[in-house]
């Protein structure tokens, strides 16, 4: 049987991913696709919605969430692939630790699985992932 990503995660629309002091950071794919998608140019993407640090692009933060966060994402087709990846992510193949540490903070995560077998399933997963 093919491995799939919703027999390992089925996101519960907390919302916690997406509250925070910060987002995750945009690489310059990330921002031409929410310009195309919201059909701004940079300057007003930033001026609008972006807080930029030295070389770090993020979202802006409004009211401890993403500003694109309203009961859910608002930019699904426009959103950074880091918030695309999450929170089926690699770094937990790697390190127990980061498996403890996603799925603590993501009850959407399937953890009673347990972490070898939680593996298995994720590694088939990311094959077929095109990030
Ligand atoms: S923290 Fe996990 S379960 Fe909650 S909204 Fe984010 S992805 Fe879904
Ligand atoms: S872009 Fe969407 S998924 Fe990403 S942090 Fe903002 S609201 Fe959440």
């Amino acid at each position: 049987m093919m491995a799939d990503e919703a027999d390992i995660f089925d996101c519960q629309q907390c919302g916690y991913c997406c509250h925070g002091e910060t987002t995750v950071s945009m690489n310059d794919k990330d921002v031409e696709r929410m310009c195309n998608h919201l059909g701004m140019n940079f300057d007003e993407l930033r001026e609008k919605y972006l807080r930029v640090t030295g070389n770090v692009i993020q979202m802006k933060i409004v009211d401890g969430h993403c500003i694109f966060f309203d009961n859910g994402c608002t930019i699904h087709e426009g959103k950074p692939w880091r918030c695309s990846q999450w929170p089926v992510h690699p770094s937990m193949l790697a390190d127990q630790a980061n498996f403890t540490a996603i799925s603590s903070s993501c009850p959407g995560i399937k953890k009673e699985l347990g972490y070898t077998r939680f593996c298995e399933i994720l590694r088939e997963v990311l094959k077929k992932q095109k990030f």
